[in-house]
C-alpha cells in the first residue's frame, strides 16, 4: 500500500467542458490522485443524450445496414465541443472519423459502446498531460467474458509502475484475442475499483454529481441526512435493496484489496462525501442504523402442511420449484408449520400457475396462498446488534404510523431487520422509521 489515490470521474462530471475543467482542478489538487478513470459523457440537462446510449443506437443501426451519420454527428458534436473549448493541440476531426469508421468494421456492440470511455480518455489524456494507458490492453475477460480479476491485477499493475500519472478509460477491457468486451453498464465504477487494486492504492475516489449516499430516498424523506461513513457490507445490504450510486461489482477489488471508496461531488469537492471501508467500531456510528432502502412489488408466496417441520426435504422441495423456473428468492421467512418464498412480482406473474402446480407435485402441500403488492424495507446498520431495543424502536415506530407489518426477517448477521408491508404503506413506513431512528436520536 502506498499513498496513491485513484479517482473516478462520472459521466455526468465529464459531460461537458467545464466538467473537464473541474476534474483537472480536483486532480492538480492533491498530487496522491495519480490515475484517473473517465466515464464516457453523460447528460448536461434532463432529456440530454448519453453519449454511450447514441454509441448502442450506432451498432443498431450499422448491424441493420442502415446508416449511423446521423447518430454519429451528434456525437462527434460532443467531443468535438469539449476539445474546442478547452483548447485542445489535437486532430479531433481525425480521431473522430477513425472512430466511427472502426465502429462499422468490428460491428459489435461492445466496441461500439466503449468509444465514449475511450473518446474521453483521449481527450482527457490530452487536457492533463498524462500518459494514455488503454484499457483493452490491461483489463482482461476470459473467452465466456468473464472478467479475469487476477490477469487484469497482475499486468495492470506492471503497467502502472512505468508511469507516474495516466488516464484509463472505464467500462471496457478486452478477450484474450483481442476483441473488445465491456462491463455492465455503469461499470466504469468497477474499472477504477480494478485500477485501484492494481496501484495498491490508499483510497479510491468516486467522483459523481451527488455527495455520497444518503440515508433514506429523497423523494420519500425529506433531506435525509448524508452517510458519513459507512461498511462494505453494509453498503452491499443498502445497493441490494435499491440504493443506486455505486455499481455493486465495484466493491469486490476494493473491499477485497482493504482499500477504502469514498463518493465525492465533482459540484461540491469540499464536501467530505461517503467513506466506505472495511471496518468500523461503535464509536464511529452517529446514528444507531446507517440507511434504509426498499422496495416495492415483491409478493409471498405461503406454502402451508401440518408437520411439515417433520418432513425431511421439504424446503429443498419448494427451493427446487422456484428454482426450475428460473426464479431467485429475496427471502426465506418460515413458521411451524409454513414457509414463506418472497420473490418479485414479475418474476412470479409470469409463471405463477405453473409454479404454484409445480411446488403442488413436489410438496403435497394443504395450502398454497400468494398475497401480491408487498414492499420490502431493510433498516440497515452495523450498530444495530450492540443496541437494544433497536427492533422495539422499529416496530412501535411502524405502529405508531398505522403501518401493518406483514413479514419480519432478521439476518442473522444482524446487519438489518426487513420488513414486508403493503405497498401503499411503503413510503409512510419509511418515513416512520427514519424519524424514529434519525430525527428522534
Ligand atoms: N458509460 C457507461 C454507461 O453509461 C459506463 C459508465 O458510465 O460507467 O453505462
Amino acid at each position: 500500500m502506498n499513498d496513491t489515490i485513484v479517482c473516478k470521474f462520472g459521466g455526468s462530471s465529464l459531460a461537458d467542458a467545464s466538467g473537464f475543467q473541474k476534474a483537472k482542478d480536483i486532480l492538480l489538487a492533491d498530487a496522491r490522485r495519480r490515475y484517473v478513470v473517465p466515464s464516457a459523457p453523460g447528460r448536461r440537462f434532463d432529456g440530454d443524450d448519453k453519449v454511450t446510449d447514441l454509441l448502442y443506437r450506432c451498432y443498431q443501426q450499422v448491424e441493420k445496414g442502415e446508416s449511423c451519420a446521423q447518430t454519429f454527428a451528434k456525437i462527434a458534436q460532443r467531443y468535438a465541443g469539449i476539445a474546442r473549448d478547452l483548447g485542445l493541440a489535437l486532430d479531433v476531426a481525425a480521431l473522430l472519423e477513425n472512430t466511427r469508421a472502426d465502429i462499422e468494421r468490428v460491428r459489435t456492440p461492445d466496441f461500439a459502446a466503449s468509444r465514449g470511455e475511450y473518446l474521453n480518455g483521449v481527450l482527457l489524456a490530452a487536457y492533463l498531460g498524462w500518459d494514455f494507458i488503454d484499457a483493452a490492453d490491461v483489463v482482461r475477460f476470459d473467452k465466456q467474458g468473464a472478467f479475469a480479476a487476477e490477469w487484469t491485477n497482475r499486468v495492470l499493475s506492471e503497467e502502472l509502475k512505468g508511469h507516474a500519472h495516466a488516464v484509463i478509460p472505464g467500462f471496457y477491457g478486452a478477450f484474450p484475442d483481442g476483441g473488445v468486451r465491456t462491463f455492465s453498464r455503469g461499470g466504469s465504477d468497477i474499472s477504477g475499483a480494478v485500477v485501484a487494486r492494481a496501484a495498491q492504492a490508499a483510497l479510491y475516489e468516486n467522483w459523481t454529481d451527488v455527495s455520497g449516499f444518503l440515508m433514506a430516498d429523497p423523494r420519500i424523506v425529506e433531506a435525509p441526512a448524508g452517510i458519513e461513513r459507512l461498511t462494505y457490507r453494509e453498503l452491499r445490504e443498502l445497493s441490494y435493496m435499491g440504493a443506486t450510486v455505486l455499481h455493486e461489482d465495484a466493491i469486490f477489488p476494493v473491499h477485497k484489496a482493504g482499500i477504502p471508496t469514498n463518493i465525492r461531488n465533482t459540484n461540491d469537492p469540499a464536501h467530505p462525501g461517503t467513506m466506505i471501508v472495511d471496518s468500523m467500531d461503535e464509536a464511529q456510528y452517529r446514528y444507531p442504523i446507517t440507511g434504509i432502502a426498499g422496495h416495492k412489488n415483491f409478493s409471498l408466496i405461503s406454502i402451508e402442511k401440518a408437520m411439515m417441520n417433520a418432513e425431511l426435504g421439504f424446503g429443498r422441495r419448494v427451493l427446487q420449484a422456484v428454482e426450475e423456473f428460473g426464479i431467485s428468492f429475496e427471502h426465506l421467512p418460515t413458521g411451524i408449520d409454513t414457509m414463506c418464498v418472497v420473490v418479485a412480482e414479475s418474476d412470479l406473474n409470469r409463471y405463477r400457475d405453473k409454479l404454484i402446480n409445480r411446488i403442488g407435485e413436489l410438496c403435497q402441500p394443504d395450502h398454497i396462498e400468494i398475497s401480491s403488492g408487498l414492499a420490502l424495507i431493510a433498516t440497515v446498520g452495523q450498530g444495530m446488534v450492540r443496541t437494544r431495543g433497536t427492533a422495539a424502536k422499529l416496530f412501535t415506530a411502524l405502529y405508531r404510523a398505522g403501518v401493518n407489518v406483514r413479514m419480519i426477517d432478521q439476518g442473522s448477521s444482524e446487519l438489518n431487520i426487513i420488513v414486508g408491508v403493503d405497498g401503499e404503506e411503503f413510503e409512510a413506513a419509511v418515513r416512520a422509521i427514519y424519524d424514529a431512528f434519525v430525527r428522534g436520536a
